[in-house]
Formats: C-alpha cells, sequence, structure tokens
C-alpha cells in the first residue's frame, strides 16, 4: 500500500498503537489533500477488529477485514458532510447509533469525514460525547483543515499529522514503483502528492513535455534566436492550451532552480538529474543575479498566462528576457 511509503512516521504511530493495545478513544487525522488519509483510516479500523493480525498489521484478508473494506461492518460507521455541513442531527444519528448494543460484539468505531464542516452545534453535541470517553468506541476525525477544529474537541483527540510529501520521500516511492529516475525526479517537484505524482510519471504526454521543456532550456542558453525558433517551432504546438502553458511554464522554473541549486552545491538534488553537467556548465557562466533574472521572467510570464495575454507573445517575450543579464564571452 502506498500510503505506508508517503507516511512512514504515521504507519509506525498506528501499528504500535494496535500492537500495544493502546487504542485510544478519538483521534484527528490532519494534513493536505492526498497523503493518504483514508487509506490509514482503513488501515487502522482493520488493524483494530482483525482476527488474525500479525504485529499490529491486519491481514485484510479475514472475515471482520473484508467487512470492514465492503462497509458492511455495522460497528464501523462513516459520517460525510451533507452538502456543505455536517449537521447536529447526523452527530445525533452517529451517537444513537453508537450507543445501541448491537448484535455484535467488540470495539465500535465511528469516522467523521472532513470533520472541519461541523457547524457548531454539530461540534458542541460531538464535543460533549468525547468528554465522557466509552472504552470501547473509537473515533477518528479527519481533516485538512485543523485549525477549523474547535480547540475542545482538538485537545480530546490524539491528533496524527499526515506531512506533505518531500520531493524526496516522493522520488523514493516513485523509484519503488520502477519509475526511471530521471522521470520520478521532476515528477516529485511538480506536486506533493505522491499519487498525484505517480500519475504525471506514468502518463506519456507529461514525458514528451518534459523533454521539451528542456530543450528550449538548451535552446534559450545557447543563442536567442534559437529559443525563438524553438518556442514557434516545438513549444507551442506541444504546449497548445492556456493549462499546457502554465505547466510548461513550471516545467521550465524547475530548471532555472536546479541550475541555482547546482551553483549553490553541484551536488543538489536535481528535478532534471540527467542535466546536471550542462546546469554545471552553465552555473560557471552566470552570475546568481543573473540567474534570479531569469527566475524572475519565468514567473513574471507564468502569472501573465492567466490573464489571458497573447501565448505566442508571452512565449516570445520569455525568451527575450531570459536572455537578459546573459554575458557574452
Ligand atoms: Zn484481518
Amino acid at each position: 500500500m502506498k500510503w505506508k511509503q508517503a507516511q512512514p512516521i504515521v504507519y509506525k504511530q498506528l501499528l504500535t498503537t494496535v500492537e500495544k493495545n493502546r487504542i485510544g478513544h478519538a483521534y484527528l487525522f490532519e494534513g493536505p489533500k492526498g497523503v493518504g488519509k483514508v487509506d490509514a483510516m482503513e488501515f487502522f479500523v482493520q488493524a483494530m477488529v482483525c482476527e488474525n493480525k500479525t504485529s499490529g498489521e491486519p491481514c485484510g484478508k479475514c472475515r471482520a477485514c473484508i467487512r470492514v473494506a465492503n462497509r458492511n461492518d455495522t460497528n464501523f460507521v462513516e459520517v460525510f458532510p451533507d452538502g456543505q455541513q455536517i449537521k447536529i442531527d447526523q452527530i445525533r444519528d452517529l451517537l444513537a447509533e453508537m450507543a445501541k448494543t448491537g448484535m455484535e460484539d467488540g470495539r465500535k468505531i465511528y469516522v467523521i469525514h472532513e470533520a472541519d464542516r461541523m457547524n457548531i452545534s454539530a461540534s458542541n453535541t460531538l464535543l460533549k460525547f468525547l468528554e465522557e470517553p466509552t472504552t470501547e468506541i473509537t473515533a477518528i476525525l479527519i481533516t485538512e483543515k485543523l485549525a477549523s477544529i474547535l480547540p475542545t474537541i482538538r485537545s480530546r483527540t490524539q491528533i496524527i499529522s499526515f506531512k506533505p510529501g518531500s520531493p524526496e520521500m516522493i522520488r523514493h516511492f516513485l523509484e519503488n514503483e520502477s519509475i526511471p529516475l530521471p522521470l520520478a525526479s521532476t515528477a516529485s517537484y511538480m506536486t506533493n502528492d505522491a499519487e498525484k505524482a505517480f500519475a504525471l510519471a506514468k502518463d506519456e504526454q507529461f514525458a514528451q513535455r518534459r523533454k521539451t521543456v528542456l530543450k528550449l532550456v538548451k535552446a534559450v542558453e545557447a543563442h536567442v534566436q534559437e529559443g525563438l525558433l524553438f518556442v514557434q517551432e516545438e513549444f507551442l504546438p506541444t504546449f497548445k492550451e492556456k493549462a499546457d502553458v502554465e505547466e510548461g511554464l513550471d516545467l521550465l522554473l524547475l530548471a532555472y532552480r536546479d541550475l541555482v541549486a547546482v551553483k549553490v552545491n553541484p551536488d543538489s538534488d536535481c528535478a532534471y538529474p540527467e542535466m546536471r553537467s550542462f546546469y554545471q556548465d552553465r552555473a560557471l557562466m552566470l552570475s546568481y543575479e543573473q540567474v534570479s533574472k531569469k527566475l524572475e521572467a519565468i514567473l513574471q510570464a507564468r502569472t501573465n498566462v492567466p490573464r489571458n495575454m497573447n501565448r505566442n507573445l508571452l512565449m516570445e517575450q520569455l525568451v527575450l528576457n531570459l536572455q537578459e543579464g546573459y554575458t557574452f564571452v
């Protein structure tokens, strides 16, 4: 399962909790979107109920695990926002469900998705419940907005923080998924969401665009005319729509970010590792000021794309700006 590699600390934490049988009354899973919170929740729920676990790890195959996976375990209840909010009636229904003495023994677990969407009366109702913990009930609240959860609720939960993926962590994860290093590196800098990075790295169009951007860098750094020609002949035909140009500029920005990093330290982590020797050569020719002007020029162009500026003009202007500060020797 991919989330375990992306969130090794959380994984260890949950595993130890189950292994040592120190399951608490309430957990708050918080962190950015797409970092594995829901996968981790399902893992944790299975780990709590599994009939056949090994060192805290659920088997995923027993009756209890399968019931959780198929969402037909009456002891496992999930609440989702009803429209924009989670309303008091939803929390009341949930608590009534938890109070039932069912046919099935064992721990009852409830999950509140997007818990930050509980309105104030829903929050207060839940709070009263959390203030009187029952041994056999465990709550898991999930949120991307920790600050929007009532402090009184926060203080009654164990907060489990999911980290945004670092480029290094994501690259490692992608390499484990057999993605070649150059692609894995670039994708790891494009997003801090491991799943999105994986999708990008698998996308043939992305690989093609990446190549086009690197050719642009080489053309621009070689000669302004070459850069202008390349924009017309290859860049614009590849990056047709507004969103495409935005992605193209993000990719271009990474190349110059790499150049700065390599200028500081030749062994720096790169979004385009195969460009390292090119960067090293260019780094000798360019001052920090010159490189930072280039970065500014790309950022400026990036800001102008959503403003519906003519993309042809925008890219030509960018190539010219990338030349400025260049010392002809
Ligand atoms: Zn199991």
